[in-house]
This record gives C-alpha cells, sequence and structure tokens, in this order.
C-alpha cells in the first residue's frame, strides 16, 4: 500500500450495483472515513439495465419495472434518497398471473407460493395440475427431512418433479424460471435459484409443510411489487445526485469502457515500488486510472476479461457463469384499449407454440403507467432457450409481439406504437454448481486485496439483491482503507 492520507476507490460499471457503492462511498468520505471514490462508465447515462421513458402519458421500462416488495433493501435505499412518498405498490386487487395452457390462459391457483401450493383446493381442481401432480402433491405433505447423503445441488427440474410431478414442472415451474431468469429449469440450480425453497426442504422435507409454516408466522400482506412513481430511472438518478453532490465534481467518468485492469507492479510503465499494490485501469479511449482498491460491478463476464492479467484462475471461475439475453416489446395502445384480461400478465410454456416468454399487463400492474383508457403491454422474449429471439431486428420483433398478442389476447388494434429494447447480457445464469463457483470466485478474491466484486452474478439477480452487494464490497473497502492507509501522499489519476 502507498502512503497516500486516503484510499482511492475507483467503481467499474454505473448501473444499480455500481450507483450504490459509489453513493455509499460518497456518504462515508464525508462522514470522515478516508476514501476518495470515483465511477467509470462504459455508455454515456447511469442505470445499465434500468431505463425508464416516457413517450406522452406512458412509462416505459425497457429494464426492470419494479422491486419484489419482500426483499427490504431496494426500497430501504429509495427512502433514504428521500424518495420514499414516490413508492408506489402494485395494483393487487388485479394479482393474478395466467400460465397459456392449450392456447387459453389460465390463472395460477390462489394460495401458490412459486410453484408450491399452500392450498389444496385451487390447485388439485386447476387444470395446470394434471392428476399425476395432484397425487405427488397429497403425498409431498409427507416427505421426509432429507438427510445428508442427498446430492448437494440439483437441477430446478428434478427438485419441482421430486417434489410436485412432471405436470407441475411443464406447466408451472419450467414457464416461472423463464420468465424470471430467462433460465432453462433442467440448467439452473435449485440450491442458487430457489435458496428460499431449497433451504425450507433442508428443514421440513415437504415444501408444502414449509411454507404453510413460515407464512403463519409473516407479517399482514403487503403489495407484491414496489415501483417509483416516475419509473425505475428514478432511484438512478437519485443515487447520481446524492452521490456526486459536493465538492469534487469529477467523480463520474462516463463514455470509458474499461479494458484492462493490472497491478501497479505489472502496469506499463509499472507504478514506483511504494505504489505498486495499486491498481492501474485502462481504458478504450487511452484514458487511465489509478486506485487502491476497485469495485467491480460489471457482469461477470466483463470481470473475467479485465481480471485475466489479475489472476487467470478467477477469470475462469468468473468466466464460466453464463448470461442468457432478452428483449422487450412494449406496444402502447391509446384511446380504445384493447380488453385484457383482469391480472398482471401470463407466463408462455416452451410448449406453447408461441416465442414469447411472458408478457406483463402494464396498465394492470402499476398505477398511472399508460393514459386513461389506455393500456400497455410488455413482451419478453429470449432467454437461454431462445437467444435468437432476442436478436431478431426491431421492425420483425415488434411485429411478432403484435402477432403473438393477436393469437392469444385476441388483440386486433394497431397499438399507438412499440418499442423494442434489447439486453445480450441481461440475465446471469444461477446453473448447478453455481455455489460452489461462488466459493471459488470468493477464495481467489480474497488473494486480491482491494479488488471487490458486486452484482447479480453472485448471490441473488434482482435489484435489491444488487444493492446488498455493492454494500457489503463498500464495508470491505472501508475496513481495506481503514486497515491500509498510511498519512502521507494524495491519490491520483491521469488522463490524456
Ligand atoms: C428485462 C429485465 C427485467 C428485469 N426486471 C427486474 C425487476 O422487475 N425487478 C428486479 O429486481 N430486477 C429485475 N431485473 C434484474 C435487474 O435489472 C438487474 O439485476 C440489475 O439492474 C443489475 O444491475 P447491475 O448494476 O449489477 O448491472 P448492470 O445494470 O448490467 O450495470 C453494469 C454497468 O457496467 C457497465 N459496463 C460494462 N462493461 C464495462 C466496462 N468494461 N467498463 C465500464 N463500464 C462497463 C455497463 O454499461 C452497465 O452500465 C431485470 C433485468 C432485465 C434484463
Amino acid at each position: 500500500m502507498s502512503n497516500h492520507t486516503k484510499c482511492s476507490v475507483a467503481i467499474v460499471g454505473g448501473g444499480i450495483s455500481g450507483l450504490t457503492a459509489f453513493y455509499a462511498l460518497a456518504q462515508a468520505r464525508r462522514d470522515g472515513a478516508p476514501v476518495e471514490e470515483f465511477l467509470i462508465e462504459a455508455c454515456d447515462r447511469a442505470g445499465g439495465l434500468i431505463r425508464t421513458e416516457r413517450a406522452g402519458d406512458f412509462v416505459i421500462e425497457a429494464g426492470p419495472d419494479s422491486f419484489l416488495t419482500e426483499k427490504a433493501a431496494g426500497i430501504a435505499l429509495a427512502k433514504e434518497l428521500g424518495l420514499g412518498d414516490d413508492l408506489v405498490g402494485s395494483c393487487d386487487e388485479q394479482r393474478r398471473t395466467y400460465i397459456l395452457h392449450r392456447n387459453h390462459l389460465v390463472p395460477l391457483p390462489a394460495g401458490l407460493k412459486l410453484f408450491v401450493p399452500q392450498r389444496l383446493g385451487p390447485a388439485l381442481t386447476s387444470p395446470l395440475f394434471p392428476f399425476s401432480s395432484c397425487i405427488a402433491t397429497l403425498r409431498e405433505r409427507f416427505l421426509p427431512v432429507p438427510g445428508n447423503e442427498r446430492e448437494d445441488d440439483e437441477a430446478v427440474a428434478s427438485f419441482v418433479r421430486r417434489h410436485f410431478g412432471k405436470g407441475t414442472l411443464e406447466n408451472i415451474a419450467a414457464p416461472l424460471v423463464a420468465g424470471i431468469y430467462g433460465g432453462d429449469a433442467n440448467q439452473l440450480s435449485a440450491r442458487s435459484a430457489l435458496p428460499g425453497l431449497y433451504g425450507l426442504e433442508k428443514q421440513y422435507g415437504s415444501l408444502r409443510r414449509g411454507v404453510i409454516k413460515t407464512s403463519r408466522n409473516s407479517e399482514p400482506a403487503r403489495p407484491l411489487f414496489t415501483t417509483l412513481r416516475g419509473g425505475m430511472e428514478q432511484l438512478v438518478d437519485g443515487l447520481v445526485r446524492s452521490g456526486s453532490a459536493g465538492p469534487g465534481a469529477d467523480r463520474l467518468h462516463f463514455g470509458q469502457r474499461v479494458t484492462e485492469i493490472r497491478p501497479g507492479g505489472q502496469a506499463s510503465p509499472p507504478l514506483p515500488q511504494a505504489d505498486s499494490g495499486r491498481y492501474v485501469i485502462h481504458c478504450q479511449n487511452g484514458s487511465r486510472f489509478e486506485a487502491d482498491s476497485v469495485i467491480l460491478a460489471l457482469p461477470a463476464c466483463e470481470c473475467a476479461r479485465l481480471l485475466r492479467p489479475v489472476d487467470a484462475g478467477l477469470a475462469d471461475a468468473l468466466g464460466a457463469i453464463p448470461y442468457a439475453p432478452a428483449a422487450t416489446v412494449a406496444l402502447a395502445y391509446s384511446g380504445c384499449s384493447p380488453p385484457t384480461p383482469s391480472g398482471f400478465g401470463f407466463l408462455a410454456p416452451r410448449n406453447s407454440g408461441y416465442r414469447l416468454l411472458a408478457c406483463t399487463f402494464v396498465h394492470h400492474k402499476f398505477p398511472s403507467r399508460a393514459p386513461r383508457g389506455g393500456a400497455l403491454f410488455r413482451c419478453f422474449y429470449g432467454g437461454v432457450q431462445d437467444a435468437e429471439a432476442a436478436r431478431l431486428d426491431d421492425h420483425d420483433l415488434a411485429a411478432l409481439a403484435q402477432r403473438e398478442l393477436r393469437g392469444i389476447l385476441g388483440i386486433t388494434t394497431l397499438p399507438a406504437f412499440s418499442r423494442v429494447d434489447r439486453w445480450p447480457l441481461a440475465m446471469p445464469q444461477y446453473v448447478v454448481g453455481h455455489e460452489k463457483r461462488i466459493k471459488k470466485i470468493s477464495a481467489a478474491m480474497n488473494k486480491h486485496p482491494g479488488l471487490y466484486l458486486a452484482g447479480n452474478a453472485y448471490s441473488g439477480v434482482g435489484i435489491s439483491d444488487c444493492v446488498r452487494t455493492a454494500r457489503e464490497a463498500v464495508g470491505r473497502v472501508l475496513r481495506f482503507a481503514e486497515e491500509t492507509i498510511c498519512p502521507l501522499s494524495p491519490p491520483r489519476s491521469s488522463r490524456p
């Protein structure tokens, strides 16, 4: 560690993870922590996957549309940023999701937690539970707590089949994981993609028993989802505003794609001996930064690329986390709104004959997202099982979405406009063996003091998970700074 009065911290990536780290470090600095933070982002805007567009009275989310209310970190952050009055719950009187089953929209039975029925009546009378699944469901209550000999990890598909049979897997669980993760139930890890249910199995054996026991103790009903009145980008704006407030405005560097990170001793030219513990960060446009500590808030495959000169084994482990692409198509109808079944939307299984993974009825899910009498549908394409769909050109994708909604919902009117957004690295896939890989990554990271990871690739894919991992990374940076700072020279950065 070099002789600095403060630990300079580079945050690479300006999505919700990087921005949360930036904001939390700024707060710590103002409270006297010995840190000087700056953020480097490849695009010319902040937010990463979070982007909200307004078109007339339509509020269109290109990426995430809400926080899952039960995960507290995102909502707590919004409140901390003074956005508490703008938090809006989903319209839960419309809380219903359909599955496209044999060309009909069939509502998920009441009382279902993901695919676990808390109430038998609605499940056993639903066409989504064929006879064999009904028998499996009745038996499931009596499953014993698994012994230690059970395989440590297994695919979601086999986990669901063991508990509720093949029908529940095909009709409910597989479309759910395709909708949430863009993933394939045969590849995703039950342990990592469904940690709550995996934990219940360990404790109770039966998921039904576990879900019933734990929901009895839970709090009164809250809206399932929470969003921000002006769209999710309000959170991004709040973080940028709060993080960059005050002196030292030059802390945000947009339009700078990092291409390489090297320990100071290996940099070209190498840093002086006293600074050899610092990291040198190279950008595509020739800029070069130095920092004592780096938080990488990027997709894991991008971290892998940047960290190869630092640690090839670590890069291999990071690079082995696969990603699914996604495209969203927003179809906006003003004036005479096409009739929509009451509910938040539907999921389409892969055998439905449609390429659509899921569709949200945005005008039902949240208030004030479409003009009065209008409608806004958001269709999801891509995922690991149909990556090709996410690469169709905008015109073809919008036409496909209209054709498919005509087939499913009978919508024949043309939308006032459509919008296509594309995310090549939309969702990390927590495939079987994910937890072991994460342990390997953590062990390798421990060998590189000052280097930290945050984001959705490791321990949860939602916004609240990103906020949590960013705060954890900041906690480690602050400990690192306290332990290693020795007062003398100031931090440096140089640019062409
Ligand atoms: C369509 C969609 C819908 C979703 N819906 C929800 C939802 O409703 N609720 C929810 O909780 N979650 C949802 N998610 C997940 C959630 O959006 C993400 O987990 C979260 O936004 C990821 O944030 P991040 O900061 O970790 O990564 P990102 O948002 O991917 O940010 C990474 C940033 O790093 C930058 N970057 C990349 N490479 C470099 C480089 N070399 N140098 C500099 N910068 C670089 C990128 O430009 C980007 O800005 C959704 C995701 C998608 C795709």
